[in-house]
């Protein structure tokens, strides 16, 4: 059985006083009854994590991923924080290959991949981002463009590295703007991916990676959007950050 997950993209915001309330708030509000075996991760910013994991290490049900890591383990890299030194906090995760990293930070398939072997190299689960923009979906190209990411980013691992990672669906057309993917073609994309995992790692793994839809996730189309059979959960930015509407969210997934 695949781990249902509802994952909270903090990105830039909060500042870590106020990010640190915002978790103790929604570890209040979170009902273990409804939260069931759903599995929420929180990812705040850098300077958010040693406060956060704190706050978090004891629920069974909650873990926390950082939002970026640098392919080495260390160096001359002045400003960047590496794997090694988020696994030495003891978080579990990392988002890796995020629409806004790729556009903003140029970052391409061929950085994706070494930062994803960085994480592999230290025990986080890789939480790698596919999605593709309204003009490849216009054009009828998602599908070929989400392949290729994968492909090109994830698809070097080998089968018990793969079996770590977690894949999140996010048309970039859909991130912020409010235009959430109809439940049909998040299934519909969802339902590729997975077939694409199959043909590369065989039908038992691409039946137990878990693959999340992210794109205007809000509670009045979480529970839609997650019951489609090839939805395992969300990775939600804006309404990630305030705690009525996140939780929500993850009850809406039990
Ligand atoms: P929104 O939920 O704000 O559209 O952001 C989605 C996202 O980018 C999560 O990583």
């Amino acid at each position: 059985m695949r781990a249902k997950i509802v994952a909270g993209n903090w990105k830039m915001n909060t500042v870590p006083s106020d990010g640190v309330g915002l978790v103790v708030d929604i570890l209040e509000k979170l009902n273990p009854s409804q939260v069931g075996d759903t599995r929420v991760i929180i990812s705040p910013p850098f300077t958010h994590l040693i406060d956060v994991i704190d706050h978090v290490w004891e629920e069974p049900h909650v873990s926390v991923a950082a939002q970026n890591c640098h392919f080495e383990d260390s160096g001359a890299f002045t400003g960047e924080i590496s794997a090694a030194m988020i696994a030495d906090l003891n978080i579990d995760a990392v988002i890796i290959g995020h629409s806004e990293r790729r556009q903003y930070f140029n970052e391409d398939d061929a950085l994706l991949a070494k930062k994803v072997d960085a994480a592999v190299r230290h025990s986080l689960l890789p939480l790698f981002c596919v999605g593709e923009s309204l003009d490849q979906r216009k054009s009828g190209n998602h599908e070929q463009v989400v392949k290729d990411q994968l492909t090109n980013g994830l698809f070097h691992l080998s089968p018990d590295s793969f079996k770590s990672a977690i894949i999140a669906y996010e048309p970039v057309w859909a991130i912020g703007t409010g235009e959430t993917a109809t439940p049909e073609q998040a299934q519909e994309m969802h339902a590729a991916i997975r077939a694409h995992v199959a043909d590369k790692y065989g039908a038992e793994i691409a039946e137990n990676v878990s693959i999340l839809y992210g794109g205007s996730v809000k509670p009045s189309n979480a529970r839609e959007i997650f019951s489609q059979p090839d939805v395992d959960g969300g990775l939600v930015g804006g309404a990630s950050l305030e705690t009525k509407g996140f939780v929500e969210i993850v009850h809406a997934m039990a």
